[in-house]
């Protein structure tokens, strides 16, 4: 095996263990890989996660028994979500002490990576302790829009137990054994930001082995990349012992990759349509609109709460928020974030008035390349932040 191959990845058969479990998503191999690594203490627990209020929502957990991770609400997470405030990025570096003392398994979306790199540039996450499986993403389900569509269409949302996209179409299984399906983009969508990201697969060397059940691929395989040594290694090492791993064709990679290029041009454009409308106003148009905008909030505190980037212990803000005025809460806000957001949309998601912070914060980012020539938030684990001390000291050495 070698870093950058792709392999279709079963469990071996008589794997008796498994094969007695329910895997309700793929066909178990994720599973097989996880659990293989917490039995050899490859890493000693998983931030894995379990359904929440209702089948809508998860919470993480952690898990150290090899056999609990058969548990793993994979499908849900891959469609919906944990909590409005919750990030396995935010998690991990929050609640896990950035594992600084442990080593912790994830599974992360592109946008949890790259918001990884940027805890980890501030020393909030301690990176080599992470062992990453990277997501293949294509977005994932609104789920607010959802509830109302299966509402208006008379499904309980109890009966509905498990869930898969597929070549842009949401399959719900319900409790009686039927399934409903919904193409995306129509009735049900993925959330507006996910539209608009056009990075659906990790492109940064953080992740160790990167995972893609949405693919074109015949059968019912589950797809790896490897992606670093460590990850090389893990997955030698389980396909002696749990899996069986089949390089991938040159052929199979490229439809694979071409899948990707497609659904990441089409979001490209998307964004790319949602600058040029900011561009297109004059500049006190724009500043009218990103005041306007501002005026709106109700200081509910939501979106730094959400922000996976956003780590102060003692937040200013939010202590300050009832004497800070609105508009002067988000000019603070996005001053401190604007060389870091990693457009995860989480901010506009919680967001009560549906202020468009996302679009806004990744604006900034996008013009300050003029000003930090290569500076890409979340993208390069090694560079130094340009507003940090030592990247302002490193640039006024330049000049
Ligand atoms: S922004 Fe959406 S599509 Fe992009 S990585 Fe995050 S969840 Fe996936
Ligand atoms: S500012 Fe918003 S989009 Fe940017 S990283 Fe924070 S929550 Fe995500
Ligand atoms: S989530 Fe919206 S309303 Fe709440 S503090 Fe942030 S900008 Fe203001």
């Amino acid at each position: 095996m070698e870093i950058g191959e792709f392999f279709a990845v079963r469990p071996k058969e008589g794997l008796e263990d498994l094969m007695s479990l329910d895997i309700r998503f793929g066909n178990g191999a994720i599973q097989a890989i996880m659990s293989f690594m917490l039995k050899n203490q490859i890493v000693d627990t998983f931030l894995s996660f379990q359904e929440r209020k209702d089948h809508f929502t998860l919470k993480p957990v952690l898990v150290e028994e090899p056999k609990e991770i058969f548990d793993i609400s994979l499908s849900q997470f891959i469609a919906y979500n944990l909590p409005n405030i919750d990030s396995v990025s935010k998690y991990v570096a929050s609640k896990l002490n950035g594992t600084k003392d442990k080593k912790i398994g994830v599974i992360a979306r592109p946008c949890d990576i790259r918001a990884f790199i940027e805890l980890a540039k501030r020393e909030q996450v301690s990176i080599d302790n992470l062992f990453v499986i990277g997501l293949e993403c294509i977005g994932r389900i609104d789920t607010k829009l959802l509830k109302k569509v299966l509402k208006k269409a008379e499904i309980d949302l109890e009966s509905v137990v498990n869930e898969k996209i597929n070549d842009g179409t949401l399959i719900l299984e319900l409790n009686d054994g039927t399934t409903q399906s919904f193409k995306l983009g129509e009735e049900i969508d993925i959330r507006s930001y996910c539209n608009q990201c056009p990075e659906k697969v990790p492109k940064e060397n953080v992740a160790d082995l990167t995972f893609w059940i949405d693919h074109p691929l015949e059968g019912n395989e589950e797809i790896f990349e490897v992606r670093s040594a460590e990850g090389q290694e893990v997955l030698e090492k389980a396909a002696t012992e749990v899996i069986e791993a089949e390089k991938l064709s040159d052929e199979d990679v490229q439809q694979l990759k071409d899948y990707i290029t497609s659904l990441e041009q089409t979001a490209l454009e998307v964004q790319e349509s949602e600058f040029a409308k900011l561009d297109e106003m004059t500049d006190e148009e724009r500043f009218e609109y990103v005041i306007s905008n501002f005026e709106q909030c109700t200081s509910c505190m939501m979106c730094i709460r959400a922000c996976p980037i956003c780590y102060c212990k003692d937040c200013n803000v939010i202590r300050r928020r009832k004497e800070l005025d609105p508009i002067m809460i988000n000019l603070t806000r996005l001053s401190h974030i604007g060389d870091t957001c990693v457009a995860c949309g989480k901010c506009s998601e919680v967001c009560p008035k549906s202020i468009p912070l996302c679009i806004i914060s990744k604006k900034l980012v996008e013009d300050s390349k003029e000003l930090w020539p290569g500076h890409k938030p979340g993208h390069n684990v090694e560079e130094i932040p340009p507003r940090s001390w030592k990247g302002m000291k490193a640039a006024s050495s330049a000049e």
